[in-house]
């Protein structure tokens, strides 16, 4: 059975739905991609690599990881944090932003937890994949300890895959980002960053530009994407541009990146072809955008 690691962090979403009444959600960019994958590929093991509490909403949230198909044994739980948690504003224009209340959250101290027997799991599956975010949220001690773990998966044959998602507010400097994301692209197999990432990051705001930064870094299969501008994969050298049709109906781009990295992932893992790959995800990609939150319901 093909099998998946999605390492980071899964918060407590609160939003008002359009009845003004509150709802409570669960979402996370490794947990959305996971939910994603395993929704579109109910045959490859999904596991979710996290720390939460063990109070009630950490409880709910295992249980959900459950209901959507994803493992919850490689996640930690500790009695003294609980998880983080946002609230999604809307304003009268329909504009969304967000409030995060994160920096105790139990994800931010996973890797204090890595033991052997721990690791000993992580080296059993195809693909270890995590996020900008996973690697901001760490506590700056334990980023050290994670390079030498995610050093010791490359050597056991666990293919590393990395989506920058970069966000501002989680670094302490663009520096600190940086230097960090230097080693993630050093050390990855699969890269799947965003333009924006680039844009925001490194003043570098096309397909070309991008792949000239990471091209040093000799990344076997790099998905770049750009929203509905298309999608560049670069897979042994050889370079493929996939045109994306343009959703007109776009209500929140929530987890666009997320839903098509989870698909993307989940269809090369079964050994489909990268335009099959990028077709399925864009395709889920485009459907995600068309609803709110970051989860859309099952039937849909
Ligand atoms: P990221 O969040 O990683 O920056 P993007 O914004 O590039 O991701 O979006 C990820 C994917 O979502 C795109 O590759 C595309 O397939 C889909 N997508 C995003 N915006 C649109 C849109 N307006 N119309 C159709 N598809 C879109």
């Amino acid at each position: 059975m093909k099998s998946i690691i999605l390492m980071g962090e899964c918060m407590v979403e609160l939003r008002r739905d359009g009845h003004d009444e509150i709802v409570q959600s669960f979402a996370g960019d490794v947990y959305n991609a996971g939910v994603y994958l395993k929704r579109c590929n109910p045959e490859i093991q999904v596991q979710l690599a996290t720390q939460i509490g063990t109070d009630t909403l950490s409880e709910q949230m295992l249980t959900v990881f459950t209901d959507e198909g994803i493992s919850g044994d490689l996640v930690l739980q500790t009695p003294h944090r609980l998880p983080g948690l946002y609230w999604v504003n809307t304003d009268s224009e329909g504009e969304r932003s967000f409030l995060y209340w994160r920096e105790n959250a139990a994800a931010r101290w996973q890797v204090e937890h890595y033991n052997d027997e721990y690791i000993a799991q992580l080296k059993q599956v195809d693909i270890f994949f995590f996020s900008g975010i996973s690697l901001a949220i760490l506590q700056p001690e334990h980023r050290q300890r994670f390079w030498e773990v995610l050093r010791e998966l490359k050597a056991a044959g666990v293919t590393i895959a990395f989506d920058p998602n970069y966000r501002p507010k989680l670094w302490a400097s663009v520096a600190d980002t940086k230097t960090q994301y230097d080693m993630a692209f050093s050390l990855c197999d699969i890269a799947l960053p965003g333009v924006e990432d680039f844009a925001m990051l490194y003043d570098l705001t096309d397909f070309a530009a991008v792949e000239a930064f990471l091209a040093p870094y000799n990344i076997a299969e790099q998905v770049i994407k750009d929203g509905p501008n298309g999608v560049v994969v670069l897979l042994d050298a050889k370079r493929t541009f996939i045109p994306i049709t343009a959703v007109k109906n776009v209500i929140d781009t929530t987890s666009a990146g997320d839903s098509f990295n989870g698909v993307y992932l989940g269809s090369r893992m079964n050994g489909e072809s990268i335009d099959v790959a990028v077709a399925k995800a864009a395709k889920m990609a485009g459907k995600v955008i068309q609803y709110p939150g970051a989860i859309i319901p099952k039937s849909i």
